[in-house]
């Protein structure tokens, strides 16, 4: 019919705009490089912020004693206890727990999303079992993953530069998120003390040191994405403090906001930045994150409902209504691997109220699902050969250089989104060629939670 023409001609153009042919993904590693030099250059000198951690210099694998942290920066946030040992000892113990924001805290204000937090945190201090020890006369210490961009003016504190990720607490943009989170304790009556502001890639970066020497990038692909990397402080023209003695810095990049006209944006995109709370910007971030991907998808299948009745004669409201596709659902219908696509179905009927689809119709949906990740994929990979680029390690390694280059990896959407992650891995050796075999991906689960925590003992008050 004259409707399935118009939706295959949708698919087909989604399917050319979206395309990620290798010269393409050359020229977004080769802009990520030159941002990447711009940014770190000047203040305000690229999209990319190129923050400065104040972290010069990432776990030993000395550090000893009990250490707390928190993690927030998506859709939960999480707390954790740590016993290490030093050398020998490693990690001793160690436990977790999550919690979920209340959505409606992720647009009030600063104080009540403080209180809640500091509450959990100090439930889960109260319920310190007797294998934990704090050396007498102490006072427990905490590394503080907050995974928004911050302009850290030290170690421990720093101010929020803006919200992303669906957060939006006027009251705290330019505040310091230490501060608030030290009157939110002392409103608890929790004596602890952050020694260490770090965000979630600073934090599996360390984690990821601690556990493999050769780590020298981590990257996020959860909610949001972001990446980190060592830096030569002497490659830091904005840095105007002393030189570290390792001479090296590790730097936060705020990825998320890298934009290029090489990127591959349609309109579908155009119209999710539009309806963003942060429209113009986080582009890279809203077509490679788990936030954006799933809600990607239901803006073309919305258009193929009006232009091409692709559900028959009425659009299912819903297929109006943002984020009513998660990426869980696009992911859990991509990897349908039923003859008949019967999560796809399931989905469409759970969601959209769409009684009955035919076979042809689920395997349009898949293969929206399957240009979306992929262009998701490809250009996160590309991104990642940008920041080898600039360390000059995407050629190989000279003899007396380290055979490994380690890129530590965390985030619901690389570590559930199989197709995701197995696209980006490929597309990484395409790029890379011979040099791939010595670039190694690792997966850092939760990796932040114990580098915020090591973070924390290495800038303890008591050393
Ligand atoms: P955060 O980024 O919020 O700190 P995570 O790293 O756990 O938390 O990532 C959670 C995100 O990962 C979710 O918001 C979602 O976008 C994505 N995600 C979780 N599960 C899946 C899945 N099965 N398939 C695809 N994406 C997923
Ligand atoms: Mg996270």
């Amino acid at each position: 019919s004259s409707n399935w023409a118009r939706a295959e001609a949708i698919l087909r153009e989604l399917e050319e705009k979206c395309s990620t042919p290798i010269g393409k993904l050359r020229q977004v590693a080769d802009a990520m490089t030159v941002e990447m030099h711009a940014g770190l250059a000047s203040e305000g000198g690229s999209k990319l912020k190129m923050l400065i951690s104040y972290v010069d210099n990432l776990p030993s694998g000395d550090e000893k004693g009990l250490f707390y942290a928190l993690d927030l920066g998506g859709t939960n946030f999480r707390v954790l206890r740590v016993q290490l040992g030093g050398k020998e000892g490693r990690v001793i113990k160690q436990e977790a727990v999550e919690v979920s924001i209340p959505p409606y805290l992720m647009v009030g204000s600063s104080h009540e999303l403080f209180d809640f937090i500091a509450a959990e945190l100090a439930k889960f201090v109260a319920s310190e079992g007797e294998d934990y020890h704090l050396s007498t006369g102490r006072q427990r210490e905490l590394g503080f993953t907050f995974s928004f961009p911050v302009r850290q003016t030290s170690i421990a504190s720093g101010s929020l530069s803006k919200w992303t990720k669906g957060f939006s607490i006027d009251d705290m943009v330019g505040e310091d998120v230490v501060g608030e989170l030290t009157k939110a304790m002392e409103r608890q009556g929790l004596d602890m003390r952050v020694t260490a502001l770090v965000n979630d890639t600073i934090g599996t970066l360390a984690g990821g040191r601690y556990y493999d020497n050769d780590v020298v990038i981590a990257v996020i692909l959860g909610t949001g994405t972001n990446a980190a990397y060592v830096e030569r402080a002497q490659a830091i023209p904005k840095w105007h403090g002393l030189l570290p003695k390792s001479g090296e810095m590790v730097i936060n990049m705020e990825w998320g906001n890298f934009r290029s006209s090489h990127l591959s944006l349609t309109e579908y995109d155009q119209a999710l930045d539009d309806d963003s709370l942060n429209p113009g910007e986080q582009i890279f971030e809203k077509i490679i994150s788990g936030m954006y991907l799933g809600d990607i998808v239901r803006r073309v299948i919305w258009k193929m409902a009006e232009e091409a009745a692709l559900f028959g004669e009425t659009v299912p409201p819903k297929l109006r209504e943002q984020f009513t596709i998660r990426t869980p659902v696009m992911s859990a219908m991509h990897h349908d691997t039923s003859p008949d696509l019967k999560v796809v179905g399931t989905k469409l009927k759970e969601i959209f109220g769409i009684s009955s689809t035919s076979l042809k119709t689920r395997r349009m949906v898949v293969k929206i699902c399957d240009i979306i990740a992929r262009r998701g994929a490809r250009l996160a990979a590309a991104g990642m050969v940008g920041i080898l680029k600039k360390q000059g390690r995407d050629t190989p390694p000279s003899a007396g250089e380290k055979q490994r280059r380690v890129i530590a990896m965390d985030g619901g959407l690389y570590e559930h989104y199989t197709i995701f992650s197995k696209c980006l891995e490929s597309t990484l050796s395409e790029m890379l060629g011979d040099v791939s075999e010595s670039v190694v991906i690792t997966h850092a689960n939760d990796g932040s939670g114990i580098g915020a925590a090591l973070l924390a003992a290495s800038h303890s008050q008591y050393l």
